[in-house]
This record gives structure tokens, sequence and C-alpha cells, in this order.
């Protein structure tokens, strides 16, 4: 069993680009009939394309078609590289690191960055399927920007805004799992039970700061308490938000450097792969390059069938 996936690992099992394209020839077409003779054939790699051909019709499947990687003139085993990449990366992963590593151009890494991202933005849509319950902490925090948000925009929201983005988080205690969820306009009142009615279990045990964003949560049915951070108390009776002040700060370490250039139109990618990094960091890594991969791989954004797929293993993938 492969531990860590190293380096050779990844080049032991994908040697070359062949052997790449035909696992996702397989995936996607593997044991179905031709879908043109309607017979059980045998289909050949054309050679230098992307593309097989059926050995009795000589009918043509690009198996990039439907997939992230349509249209790219990246090699299939450079996608992989890239996801393998990423996946021995801490949180966040830089495109100029990316380009370094994978040996192209820096708008080249950052292309492959972004969909890299959007594939992690699908697994987490799935899985945010299923409520946060028990226990779980909420707060926001500034990001990006060259300001510091004064205290009093912290509590009402609405202040020291410029070039800063409002971030919300949910972060469960047990199992640990953390959403995070950008706000383009000042989150109030109805916003944020919107988003909790929609991500918390009602009954479940919610501990803020006491801002006002979060007087509702009693009233809704949560078991609301909150630490008044503005009389320096951090921990109360077990009441405490300081998990997910530690996550803040583990978000703002891993994009420290882009950090004062993070802006609205990329801030959503970056959260998605703080998100999937955090809540798959446990996984072992082999195991996370295969659920990647089978997402990278997967044709018309789909996403894995079964909630189960994302956490548990063998993944059930269906044709
Ligand atoms: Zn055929």
């Amino acid at each position: 069993m492969v531990k860590n996936f190293s380096d050779d690992d990844f080049r032991d099992m994908y040697p070359d680009e062949e052997t790449a394209i035909k696992e996702l020839f397989e995936m996607n077409h593997g044991t179905k009939p031709c879908p043109k003779c309607k017979k059980q054939t045998k289909y050949y790699k054309v050679k230098r394309r992307k593309c097989f051909e059926c050995g009795k019709c000589g009918n043509q499947i690009y198996p990039c078609k439907g997939t992230v990687m349509e249209n790219s003139k990246i090699s299939v085993r450079r996608w992989l590289q890239a996801i393998h990449i990423t996946n021995q990366e801490g949180l966040g992963l830089s495109s100029t690191k990316l380009a370094l590593r994978l040996g192209v151009g820096y708008k080249t890494a950052w292309a492959i960055n972004k969909q890299l991202r959007s594939v992690m933005e699908q697994l987490n849509k799935e899985k945010n399927q299923i409520k946060l319950s028990k226990r779980v902490e909420i707060d926001e925090t500034y990001v990006g920007g060259k300001k510091k948000a004064p205290k009093e925009g912290k509590k009402t929201g609405h202040n020291g805004r410029e070039n800063k983005l409002i971030v919300v988080g949910i972060r469960q205690a047990y199992p640990a799992r953390i959403r995070t969820f950008y706000f383009p306009d000042n989150p109030n009142k109805k916003r944020i039970n919107d988003l909790i009615l929609k991500n918390v279990e009602i009954g479940t045990t919610i501990h803020t700061d006491e801002s006002a964003l979060y007087q509702d949560l009693n009233k809704l049915g949560y078991k609301h308490d909150t630490v008044n951070h503005s009389d320096f108390e951090w921990e109360r009776d077990g009441v405490t938000t300081n998990r997910i002040e530690g996550t803040w700060s583990k978000f703002k370490r891993a994009y420290r450097g882009i950090y004062v250039s993070l802006s609205e139109i990329h801030i959503e990618s970056y959260l998605a792969e703080f998100d999937f990094k955090r809540n798959t960091c446990k996984k072992i890594k082999r195991d996370r390059f295969e659920i990647l991969k089978s997402q990278l791989f997967y044709r018309d954004n789909r996403v894995l069938d079964s909630l189960e797929g994302f956490y548990q293993f063998p993944l059930v993938l269906q044709a």
C-alpha cells in the first residue's frame, strides 16, 4: 500500500502519456460496446492525438471531451501530475510554484490551477449537501486588501471594508470540518440566518462572538452561546471560537504573498481549495489523489454519484 504517494510513485504509476490517457478512456468508455456499430469491439489509440478508434467501424472517441481537460493542449499525464503536485503541497498552491514544478509557463499553470480548484469546488458542493451538526463555531473575517478593518466594522459588518473581502466560516468540532463562504455584500442577519439554516442541523450548539449577526440563532432553534471578545474573553465554560479563528490564521498563512492581491474574482476558488484540503488533510495522499483524479476524469462536470464516495473507499464510479 502506497502511503505517501511520492514523485517516484507517481512516475511508476504513469510512466507516459499512453498510460494516462488509456486510463481515462477506460474509465469512461472501457467495457461499453462501440456506440456506433454497437459491437463489443476493441478501441485503439490514434497516434499523436488524444483519440481512440474502433477496430471495426473506425468510430473515433476523444476521451477528454466533456471533462475539464477538454480544449486543453496539455497532456493528460501533465494534468495528473498537476493533481499530484497540488495534493503534495500545503493548503494553497501558487501558480508560480506549479509552473516551476510542472515545467510550464505561468499562464498555463494558472489555467490548470484554476481548473483544479473548480474540481475541488465541485467536490465541496457535493459534500456540503450534508448539514453540519453537534457543535459548530461560526465567525467572520476580512481577507485581502491593505487596510485593517476597524473593530466597529467587525461588529456591524458595515465599515472599513475598502479592499477587504468578508468571509464567513462554519467549523464543525467533530469530525473536524470547515466550510467557508465569501460574501460579496455585507452579510446581514437575514443572509447569515439563511446560510446557517442551509448548512447546520437545527438543534446544533453554535458558538460565536457577540456580533449582532448571530442574534437570531436561538430563535431559529439552535443552542447559541457567545464569547465576548470586547471583554477580552476567549473561552468560558467550553464556549469558544478559538478553533475557527485558528482556521482563519491557517488560511491567511496559506495565502500570504498573494494575499494582498486576493481579489473578488478569485476568492471563492481559493476558499474552495482551502476547504477541500483542510477537510481531507487526514486522508492518505494516494486516496486524495484518486478523489481528485476521478473528478478530473469525469465527464460533463458530473460529480461523484454517491455522497459517501467522497470520504469512503473504494470509490464507486458509475458510468
Ligand atoms: Zn465501432
